[in-house]
């Protein structure tokens, strides 16, 4: 058995044998589905080969947003079990897309439709020499990008233009060839997950980094996970924590819009990571707060890609209301699949994200 599957297997019967059944675990869960779920039963499942139907099918909607683990009194790990269910089952067709011509190792499918992409692709001239490079400079400070050096957003080369306002010396890892293989953990694919953990730890080693920074929380969760697991001396930071480190050399200038913040789960549920966002909103804007912030937060549902999408829209849109409600003009969000997740459905309210408002802010400043 594949080492994490093993490790994986051994964390989830630990659980289970102390696992109470008082079903605390779900009661939060965000999915309507999760009401008709027995936790008798799933555990129950979770040994079995070949688990049944109704509970594969509700580890494949889970969206690993950790709510459940948070709300056990026990301190169990309910979406360690959701993911090692998902292993035991066919990936559905509407998670793929996440998994796809990921890694350095394509077969030949895989490697030509990344190359159409690339082809395709307009990313911005400052980011498009760092994708998929062969070689890397030794640098202490490391901006990892990976996937997100495609995104629609400006938040990649908008980090850059942050770190070279302040002058310092980086190298920079993009493409989907250093994919920080999350997505693929978190559907059950742990072979591929420890072919790409393995990968991206022997790239970060390449560099010397002694601080890699990211503005995802999927891959902030892989970067800390890789660390703990394959070795590695540095320190992964999130984009907004590695610019807290920096606040008194950047002239920034707050102004009066009032703003609320989405946190990101990976990051405030978690790793407790709700303060670092905080203090920069609140140098930059008024804040306000939602009912739902910090641990207790909504999940945008983003690992679960096309899967039984009407659902997750519904999840969405609620949540976008909630900004509403709190009479906030934008909603800012500091991880980039949040960000992307939220914009293109934002009506009535912008959606904001925190590096881009950094950007302007110094922009401004000149
Ligand atoms: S809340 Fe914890 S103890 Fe209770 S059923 Fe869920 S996993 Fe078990
Ligand atoms: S991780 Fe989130 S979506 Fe999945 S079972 Fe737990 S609370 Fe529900």
């Amino acid at each position: 058995m594949n080492p994490l599957a093993e490790d994986l297997k051994r964390d989830v019967e630990q659980d289970i044998t102390t696992c109470g059944l008082c079903k605390k675990c779900l009661f939060l869960c965000p999915l309507p589905e999760s009401k008709d779920i027995d936790v008798f039963t799933l555990n129950r499942e979770v040994s079995k080969d070949q688990p049944s139907k109704e509970i594969l099918d509700f580890a494949f909607l889970c969206m690993s947003c950790g709510q459940c683990n948070y709300s056990c009194p026990n301190y169990q790990h309910m979406v360690n079990r959701l993911i090692y269910l998902r292993s035991k089952g066919r990936i559905p067709r509407g998670l793929k897309p996440l998994l796809h011509w990921r890694g350095q190792r394509l077969g030949v499918v895989d490697r030509a439709l990344y190359g159409l992409k690339k082809r395709l692709a307009s990313v911005h001239p400052r980011i498009a020499p760092h994708i998929d490079k062969k070689e890397y400079r030794k640098s202490d400070l490391l901006f990892y990008f990976s996937c997100y050096a495609f995104s629609p957003s400006e938040v990649p080369w908008k980090t850059l233009a942050i770190a070279d306002h302040l002058g310092l010396d980086y190298e920079v890892v993009a493409g989907y060839s250093s994919c920080c293989g999350w997505p693929h953990y978190l559907a059950g694919d742990f072979t591929s997950a420890e072919q790409l953990f393995k990968d991206l730890a022997a790239l970060i080693e390449e560099t010397g980094a002694k601080t890699v920074v990211t503005g995802c929380a999927e891959c902030y969760r892989a970067l800390e996970l890789i660390k703990n697991r394959y070795g590695g001396g540095y320190t992964p930071l999130t984009t907004t924590e590695w610019v807290l480190g920096h606040m008194d050399r950047l002239n920034l200038q707050g102004s009066d819009e009032l703003v609320t913040f989405h946190d990101a789960c990976n990051l405030s549920r978690y790793d407790g990571k709700q303060e670092a966002p905080r203090k920069v909103v609140k140098r930059l804007f008024r804040l306000v707060e939602m009912e739902r912030t910090g641990k207790d937060t909504l999940c945008c549902g983003a690992m679960r890609q096309n899967h039984e999408k009407e659902g997750l829209m519904e999840l969405r849109k609620k949540r976008l209301a909630e900004a509403k409600e709190t009479g906030a003009t934008a909603m800012v969000t500091e991880c980039i699949t949040c960000y992307e997740v939220y914009k293109p459905l934002a009506e009535g309210i912008k959606v904001m994200d925190l590096v881009e408002a950094l950007y302007d802010s110094i922009a401004k400043e000149g």
